[in-house]
């Protein structure tokens, strides 16, 4: 029998991008999302893969946005909570600042998919004890806000170099983007987390076991700018090595991996980006065969259910020898 592995879509939206990078007119949050959502749920759909797309609060809070997500509910995906405002900086608020980012994204994305929201991936991998409590008392099942790899500080001083007009200000907020040196240390399987009384999933972002450099899509992409050949036999390795290392992976989108540069003038800066559409979707589908041929492939909130059953089974057996 496979293993169970998950796969998730991050839906940034075109703002969130801009804001992030510091650039101007992020404020009037326009939207890629009616291009992307479409091309996304069809792809998913002719491969028969029903997936959690992450969505923010503030693209679901606007009426026009919600002729693009409410589609990604009736195809059968999972929604999850990916924050409000999507800051990378939630480890600056203040407890009664996160219980109020969270409950407006929860209504928010309610009244656009009429999904109640029990999963979260915070903006940037800036997990804290106090964001787990308050998704621990807002009922939350799971969270899946950390990404286990060494090389944030690299990745974080390559942003600040491609975005050379930030102020000292701005730089200073994105101090922990995409985590820091020990988030390394980190376990890469998804376990169990003990917040304000209640056990709640952490299914982390997987990382290539032991050396944990990343493996989510657009850094396949990235590398496949180099060499296709390369970039398949790294993630043929890295699905290798979580089999060894009795890992059930969890695979991370991003709506980039379904665009370029043509859809996003603003975003051509990211890597993979001038890549013609057809040789990105054909990487992708080669990327998603792999996987779905060497594990069982199901949503974030499957994965963390099968987590916890395994755990309470196995604590009761040692209960049960001892
Ligand atoms: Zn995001």
């Amino acid at each position: 029998m496979k293993k169970l592995a998950s796969l998730s879509l991050d839906l940034d939206n075109k703002w969130s991008y801009m804001k992030t990078h510091g650039d101007a007119g992020w404020e009037s949050f326009p939207s890629y999302l009616d291009v992307i959502v479409p091309r996304a749920l069809e792809f998913l759909r002719e491969r028969d893969l029903k997936i959690t797309f992450f969505i923010v609060g503030q693209d679901a809070a606007l009426d026009k946005n919600h002729s693009a997500l409410a589609p990604i509910a009736h195809g059968g995906h999972e929604i999850g909570n990916h924050s409000f405002n999507h800051e990378p900086w939630l480890h600056l608020y203040s407890k009664q600042q996160l219980v109020d980012e969270l409950t407006r994204a929860e209504d928010a994305i309610e009244s656009a998919t009429g999904r109640h929201t029990t999963g979260f991936r915070g903006p940037g991998f800036s997990l804290t004890p106090t964001v787990l409590e308050v998704l621990a008392e807002r009922g939350y099942d799971y969270d899946c806000s950390t990404l286990p790899t060494y090389i944030a500080p690299i990745a974080r001083a390559y942003y600040f170099f491609k975005s050379p007009e930030m102020s000292e200000e701005e730089r200073e907020k994105r101090k922990k983007l995409f985590g820091k040196f020990s988030d390394g240390f980190a376990s890469i399987k998804p376990h169990l987390v003990e917040a304000a009384g209640r056990t709640l999933v952490e299914v982390p972002v997987t990382t290539f076991p032991v050396v944990k450099t990343p493996i989510h899509v657009s850094y396949l992409i990235y590398l496949s700018t180099f060499s296709r050949a390369l970039a398949m036999a790294y993630w043929r390795s890295a699905l290798a090595a979580c089999q060894f290392a009795r890992v059930e992976p969890s695979l991370l989108l991003h709506p980039l991996d379904f665009m370029n540069g043509e859809d996003a003038a603003e975003l051509k800066f990211f890597p993979g980006m001038a890549m013609p559409l057809g040789q990105k979707l054909d990487i992708l589908n080669d990327v998603l065969s792999l996987y779905a041929t060497k594990f069982d492939v199901v949503n974030v909130g499957e994965h963390a259910a099968s987590v916890r059953e395994t755990r309470a089974l196995t604590a009761q057996q040692s209960e049960a020898l001892s």
